[in-house]
């Protein structure tokens, strides 16, 4: 591992802070030092209080703040007198640690500090780097992995046992640290855990950790488990999206609500014997987001959830010491022998953070393996750590982020208009969402939210339709809402003038399209949670006008294939509702040339067509999008083969 750092870009910061913040990200770069939060630093300065008196402060990362991106507001600032005394206490629970924490906060509006805030404060040296490098924590769950350890670094590195983060944590380094000779100390390691290196310079403290760190993994190459491949092929057999669609179902079955899942290729999958993945995480903080250990599957995904959900129960009756309240049983990623993996999680962006950690978790253990076996902390431990109290008060504390989380929709003309909006309205409701449209611009939305996910596809080619389909349920692991809202507007002709190509076009698109989509989801619809569709179809159909014969018998004919999918698909609970659209003109659909010539046709201003409704109202996407919203959510349940109005009222459609 390289040092980073740049002396022209360091030169730009001036304070001890700015200093901080810069050689964090430099650590954040690296996801074999720190993943999604697994990590932090520290600076201790000095600042003026409000009465001009100097005070001693201890920045240390905040809650909530990743290293990859942190800036300065990203550090807490905490009294270090405070911090020192509350140290050597002699007993403090992490609950009433955490409070004492914020209290010692100079600004209340700063983001709470990082629970290890007491183990910076003892280390006497202006800046603290901390990280859960994986070469260092996967030799130490070796068999011999603390001997190991003990050998690479010598005399010159503190090597201390595993102890819960928190107070505890802080104390057994408050203690082990009492007749230290610092000055000699080049770095304490947390078995288990990770590193801590420090100094007075921020490039030294930053540069150590790379040292300490190179060492481990010049140790894992010398060895030869740097690249070893333990045997495994890496062209892991492949899975069929309805397989991924059913285990996805078997776990939400399970869990009792719905989860977002991910398949991927994974060479762990097809090694001899799977139960190394039953081993448990490569640091305990894992467990928060992947659970203990994997579930491995032979592919009786019923069979093999219960199994898991059974171990799971077992495992916590085994090791709590009562008051604790069991959390879900379903597992957060599986090892499917010779096929590959999944991971769940309620979000994209959980996802992200779940199959990274695999990512990680995959390659140290095949260094473990290597060394002579793979050996996580015991299930004791591990159990500690995911009923931690401090975990336990975050859970109640959860706020809900949507009722649709955990779900996954798909949006067909979502570029622009009623698709944009309803994709928009559902990722605010918690759901992933794929938007699917012919326009290239679909695949650029939403800045990378994870999510999201835009798939340029033509909706009026069935082999297409077929692959998006395959490209949702492979990247978000099912498909529980489908809004088929695809349709163009054609220009205005009488049926005298109409070309059989204005007719096929209006047709492919407006009512083709439609029937693919059904047809292709249906299966998957079948395992999904709350399933539901919804059609956009249009007020045409009950009041058509001159000059769109292509337009409005197209939406008929939609009309006819959701009451006959309401009636298929109801014995599968699967809910067919339609929103009927008028006079949207924040849509792609109505150009200024088509309005123009709309308003002409019936003698007209813009202004008053566009209003020529009951309620003279002015209707937008954002209204059909949150009608579409409360047909696919928890609140309509009850409703199929429904028909909403969303056009202001109208006087022929009443
Ligand atoms: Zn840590």
């Amino acid at each position: 591992m390289e040092s980073v750092f740049d002396t022209t870009e360091a030169s730009k910061y001036t304070t001890p802070l700015e200093m901080r913040a810069y050689t964090s990200r430099l650590l954040g770069q690296s996801e074999d030092l720190v993943l999604h939060g697994g990590g932090n630093t520290s600076v201790k300065a000095t600042t003026k209080d409000i009465f001009g008196d100097d005070v001693e402060v201890l920045y240390v990362k905040g809650s909530g703040h990743d290293l990859k991106t942190i800036r300065e507001n990203g550090f807490s600032p905490t009294r270090l007198d405070v911090l020192k005394r509350l140290a050597a206490l002699p007993e403090l629970s992490d609950i009433d640690m955490m409070r004492e924490l914020k209290m010692s906060q100079l600004d209340p509006a700063a983001p709470a500090p990082s629970v290890e805030a007491l183990l910076h404060a003892i280390i006497p040296f202006r800046y603290v780097d901390h990280t859960h490098a994986d070469s260092v924590v996967a030799i130490s769950n070796t068999p011999n992995g603390p001997d190991l350890i003990r050998e690479i670094y010598g005399e010159k590195v503190l090597v201390l046992d595993y102890e819960m983060p928190g107070f505890i944590l802080s104390k057994q380094v408050h203690q082990a640290t009492q007749d230290l000779d610092w000055a000699s100390c080049e770095a304490i390691i947390l078995l288990h855990h990770g590193v801590f290196t420090f100094n007075d310079d921020a490039q030294t403290s930053y540069e150590k950790m790379i040292a300490i760190v190179s060492k481990a993994e010049d140790f894992l190459k010398t060895q030869g488990a740097w690249d070893c491949s333990l045997g495994f092929d890496a062209d892991a057999v492949q899975c069929a999206a309805i397989e991924i669609a059913a285990m996805r179902a078997a776990v939400c079955q399970q869990k009792g609500g719905p989860l977002v899942g991910r398949f991927s290729a994974d060479k762990l999958s097809t090694v001899e014997s799977l139960e190394i993945a039953e081993r448990g995480p490569v640091t305990p903080d894992h467990v928060l987001h992947c659970k203990r250990i994997a579930m491995i599957s032979t592919g009786n995904h019923v069979e093999d959830v219960a199994k898991y959900a059974a171990d799971y129960k077992a495992y916590f009756d085994r090791n709590q010491e009562g008051g604790l309240t069991c959390l879900d049983q379903a597992p957060r990623w599986v090892l499917w022998a010779n096929k590959g993996r999944f991971v769940f999680g309620p979000n994209g962006k959980r996802l992200r953070v779940i199959s990274d950690l695999i990512d990680h978790t995959s390659k140290c253990i095949q260094w473990g393996e290597f060394l002579g076996g793979w050996k996580a902390l015991s299930e004791k431990e591990i159990f500690d750590l995911e009923y931690w109290e401090l975990e336990q008060a975050k859970l109640k504390r959860k706020k809900a982020t949507g009722s649709l989380e955990g779900q996954v929709a798909l949006v067909s003309g979502a570029a622009s208009g009623i698709g944009l909006a309803t994709v928009e309205e559902l990722l605010s409701q918690g759901a992933c969402v794929v938007g699917a449209d012919i326009v290239p611009s679909v695949t650029e939305l939403f800045d990378g939210n994870p999510s999201y996910l835009g798939v340029q596809c033509d909706l009026t080619d069935s082999d297409a339709v077929k692959s998006l389909l395959d490209t949702t349920v492979r990247h978000f692991g099912a498909l529980d809402i489908l809004v088929s809202n695809a349709g163009v507007f054609p220009p205005s002709a009488s049926i005298e003038e109409l070309s059989d190509d204005g007719w096929r076009r209006s047709m492919a698109v407006n009512l083709d399209s439609h029937f693919y989509l059904l047809r292709e989801s249906i299966p998957f619809l079948k395992l999904g949670w709350n399933p539901a569709v919804v059609f956009v179809g249009s007020k045409n159909i009950k009041a058509p006008g001159p000059g769109v014969a292509s337009y409005s018998v197209a939406k008929a004919g939609l009309q006819q294939l959701a009451r006959v999918a309401t009636m298929e698909l109801a014995p599968s609970g699967i809910r067919v509702n339609s929103v009927h659209p008028d006079a949207v003109f924040d849509t792609g659909v109505w150009t200024d040339d088509i309005l123009t010539a709309r308003a002409a046709k019936y003698n007209m201003s813009v202004d008053a067509y566009k209003k020529r409704n009951l309620l003279k109202a002015t209707i937008t996407s954002k209204d059909v999008a949150r009608t579409i919203y409360l047909l696919v959510g928890k609140d309509m349940q009850a409703t199929t083969g429904g028909h909403v109005s969303i056009d202001g009222g109208n006087a022929r459609t009443v």
